[in-house]
């Protein structure tokens, strides 16, 4: 039976439908997370406990526990083990991304400097550290622009400013949210590093792909159909396919395939953030910036938007990964349905009390799932300073417009009750 491993720092849903998927495929998986002591953790018995920041012990680690019969295949689950994962995988001549290219990848600065340097489309910035002047920075910087820490994830930290004065503000938010004792136990070694950038006005994309031995193939175009002008960037709906025209997403495809060839990422899967701005002259194609390409699948839940036909029957992402990670040729296309999936914003801090209108929600036409994840009296805190969400609707529909007419009407039935929370941080 094949063997992969799977670096993970959560223990929910996703790893779940890779352990559906290995039952399916005949495939073997060995977790390596930093969450060994997690009671929810259904594989822990079998899990190898790893230190994301500590990844020579963690490379030893892994390839002692699978020393028996080391492993065919691996994949990272989430941004933070992806440097872990290429290591391991270099270590035993596993086809996939190398590790400088996973750290970059993981790491806005190194991703913009890669980008800079293939002569793509990136915007200016200026790389600074929490304890640089802030008046000084204010005054460098063009406006509209972003604020954001270099080694965070989920838009966690990302502030979009229009004055100097915002631009102080919101310096200071992102380092005190820097200084946090979890952000800091994270110990990513950027944690003191912040970026700030030009804004990219446009309509932002998402692309979900596979590098195979350095050659990109598209799975699936999202629409972000919601304006994500800030301040604050929290994703609520992707659609796919998106209503963008042939053009236009031949360009999104072509500068995801350039993004991911600049940064070195050459074998595993890739999800990607992009901005699409009109052409500026009538004929020409419009431009695309590449926000970020992570090297790692779409997360958690979410993945559940796309099903792939695969020798005639319906399988999840998660089987098509595990197949490719096992040097297979994916022949998978995307299934023919429209599909969308909402993110169920945060609507403020606060303690979760309650939550109603959950059946009405699944009566709506074309929704497939309502899934509620936040936990009841759980601390909610929106972005920029945190950004989970509560819950996910999934709806599948002849047409795009159907499947997001269908979640925006499922939210809409839901109902949350949120008390004030008491804040009890310092300062
Ligand atoms: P993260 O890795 O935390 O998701 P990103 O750099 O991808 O951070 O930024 C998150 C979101 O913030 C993007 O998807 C986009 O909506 C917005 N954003 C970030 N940088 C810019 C920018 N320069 N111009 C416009 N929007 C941006």
């Amino acid at each position: 039976m094949p063997r992969i491993l799977i670096f993970s720092t959560t223990t929910g849903y996703q790893l779940r439908s890779f352990g559906e998927a290995a039952l399916d495929l005949g495939v073997e998986l060995t977790f390596a997370t930093d969450r060994c002591h997690s009671l929810d953790d259904p594989w822990r018995d079998a899990a190898v406990a790893v230190r994301f920041h500590d990844e020579d012990a963690s490379v030893a680690a892994v390839l002692a526990a699978t020393a028996d019969r080391p492993a065919d295949g691996v994949i990272a689950v989430g941004d933070r083990p992806v440097v872990l994962a290429a290591r391991v995988a270099e270590e035993l001549g596993l086809p996939w991304h190398p590790p400088d290219a996973a750290r970059a990848s993981a790491h806005k600065r190194l991703a913009r400097e890669r980008m800079v340097q293939a002569g793509l489309p990136a915007p200016r910035y200026i790389s600074t550290t929490v304890d640089a002047d802030p008046i000084d920075l204010s005054r460098r910087a063009r406006y509209p622009a972003v604020v954001k820490p270099v080694s965070l994830s989920g838009s966690r930290g990302v502030i979009r400013v229009d004055t100097p004065e915002a631009c102080v503000a919101a310096f200071a938010r992102v380092s005190t949210l820097l200084s946090r004792p979890e952000i800091r136990a994270l110990r990513t070694g950027s944690e003191h590093e912040i970026l700030i950038e030009d804004f990219i006005p446009g309509r932002e994309y998402a692309v979900e792909g596979l590098m195979s031995r350095g050659a990109f193939s598209c799975l699936a175009v999202f629409d972000k159909p919601d304006p994500l002008d800030g301040p604050f960037f929290e994703e609520t709906i992707y659609v796919t396919p998106p209503r963008a025209d042939a053009g236009v997403r031949r360009a999104i495809v072509a500068a995801v395939a350039a993004a991911a060839a600049a940064l070195g990422l050459a074998h595993g899967p890739i999800h990607a953030e992009c901005r699409v701005s009109p052409a500026d002259t009538v004929g020409k194609p419009p431009q695309v910036h590449v926000l970020e390409v992570a090297a790692r699948p779409i997360g958690g839940l979410c993945s559940r938007v796309l099903r792939f036909t695969s020798d005639s029957s319906s399988v999840s992402l998660e089987h098509v990964l595990l197949g490719h990670a096992l040097g297979e040729r994916v022949a998978a296309a995307r299934d023919d349905l429209a599909a969308a999936v909402m993110m169920i914003p945060i609507p403020r801090r606060g303690i979760l009390r309650s939550v109603a209108g959950e059946d009405r929600a699944r009566e709506v036409p074309h929704v497939e799932e309502v899934r509620i994840t936040a936990k009841q009296d759980q601390l909610l805190e929106p972005l920029p300073e945190a950004g989970s969400y509560l819950g996910f609707v999934f709806a599948r529909a002849p047409l795009p417009i159907e499947a997001e007419a269908a979640v925006r009407e499922a939210h809409r039935r839901l109902v949350f009750t949120v008390d004030g929370a008491i804040d009890v941080r310092a300062g």
